[in-house]
């Protein structure tokens, strides 16, 4: 069973704001209901599972054209960070320039340089893209 919890609790543990909460609810990505009892006729939210926000959040970043330019392909941060082609916002399935398609993406603040992938690189260079 999901844990459900007020907004302004859903907002300290997924750490985003309560108006980004009423939105997900809104627009259906968080589960929520009138809850009972004490809570009154406050929103009560079931708690998505762990993992859920970076993808949520992806969109939300994608849709408002936010979203940074490199990414690591995988959780463990081993390897190369890849320039984000795009995320297919339907699906939530991100596809790098080089043709790498991975599950989700993890954000590479503070990468170095020889870090990169090398084919994300110049394909990003033959379309003229800023790196
Ligand atoms: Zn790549």
């Amino acid at each position: 069973m999901p844990e459900k919890v007020t907004i302004q609790e859903a907002s300290r543990r997924l750490n985003i704001s309560q108006d980004l909460v009423r939105r997900y609810i809104r627009d259906g990505v968080l589960k929520a209901e009138r809850g009972g009892g004490s809570q009154g006729r406050s929103w009560m939210v079931e708690l998505p599972q762990d993992g859920w926000v970076d993808d949520a959040k992806l969109s939300y970043m994608t849709l408002d054209k936010q979203l940074p330019t490199w990414w690591w392909p995988e959780p463990e941060k081993m390897g190369f960070v890849h320039y984000l082609e795009s995320t297919g916002i339907e699906e939530l399935v991100p596809v790098f320039l080089c043709g790498l398609v991975s599950e989700n993406i993890w954000g590479a603040e503070g990468h170095l340089p020889q870090q990169r992938c090398q084919e994300c690189v110049l394909e990003a260079q033959a379309r003229g893209l800023s790196l």
